[in-house]
């Protein structure tokens, strides 16, 4: 399968919009990082597909920051996206695990558990704006939804999905959403419905067997007239840095930086990335001077 990629497009003679996305390296890419379980790899990589989706519709610097916090054991799941492609995301817990669900599936509600989405875009000149609603079922498309047509009042079908093997490498990762657009008709929406209804596997199955996306594009609108207005690269990257870190360390006080110089060292690790910065005396004293 080729690189990963988020296309989008319109479908129905221009009454809906949509946005494909595969995130199979970036997902896998997360699982090594943080160093998952096969339930945390599916939270958190269906929340960072999603994200990338939301994130699509974004414009130069803006970003949007989507967070699960649910009683479950995963303990909060946190995914940002920006216009350029980029995704990062950890979860809190990320060796929690859960039996399968019956279906066999990973149970991705059980392990976010109870509680609230929150969304926040951040725009241009620095303003945040945050919305928030309960989660419906914890299984992260279905909440996504429901925060679309509750705090946007935009109805859309979303599918996300995470295939991970049994040796925990992501076989197939990434998400579909179709927005139907003020031209849609009652007939449209069931034309949607009744395609999405009909597939025979779940998106991550179809993109673990699709050659290319052009292949999983196919698959998944079946008949219905589609066509493609963009293609972009998509990548799991971090905003860390040492010098950023270092920016965090001089704001904790110059009696902690001290007891650090004792120490001989410190080091930082991103929470975002699982990036270690080791920060030897000399940098450290750097660090005090700045305090
Ligand atoms: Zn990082």
């Amino acid at each position: 399968m080729q690189q990963d990629e988020l296309w989008i497009g319109t479908m129905l003679e221009g009454n809906a919009r949509w946005v494909l996305v595969k995130t199979t390296d970036i997902v896998e890419e997360a699982r090594r990082r943080h160093g998952m379980s096969p339930v945390a790899t599916a939270a958190l990589g269906r929340l960072m597909t999603g994200t990338l989706i939301l994130a699509s519709a974004l414009k130069g610097e803006e970003s949007i920051t989507l967070r699960l916090l649910g009683d479950g054991p995963l303990e909060g799941v946190v995914a940002v996206g920006n216009a350029r492609g980029e995704v990062r995301g950890y979860v809190r817990e990320p060796l929690a695990d859960l039996p399968l669900k019956a279906s066999g599936k990973l149970d991705v509600g059980g392990a976010v558990g109870l509680g609230e989405l929150s969304v926040s875009r951040s725009l241009q000149n620095g303003e945040v704006f945050t919305g928030t609603v309960p989660l419906v079922s914890g299984e992260i498309a279905e909440d996504l939804v429901h925060y679309l047509l509750t705090s946007e009042q935009i109805l859309s079908a979303m599918l996300l999905g995470v295939l991970v093997e049994k040796d925990y490498h992501v076989a197939g990762a990434g998400g579909l959403l179709i927005q139907p657009l003020p031209g849609a008709t009652e007939e449209d929406i069931q034309a949607i419905e009744s395609q999405l209804g009909q597939l025979q596997m779940g998106i991550s199955e179809l993109i673990a067997q699709s050659q290319t996306i052009d292949e999983l594009l196919g698959h998944l609108m079946g008949q219905l007239p589609h066509h493609v207005l963009e293609r972009r690269k998509v990548t799991f990257s971090c905003t860390c840095s040492k010098e950023r870190l270092s920016d965090t360390l001089v704001s904790i006080g110059k009696k902690e930086i001290a007891d650090l110089i004792s120490d001989g060292n410190a080091e930082m690790v991103c929470h975002f990335c699982n990036e270690h910065y080791q920060f030897n005396k000399e940098d450290l004293q750097q660090i005090l001077e700045r305090a």
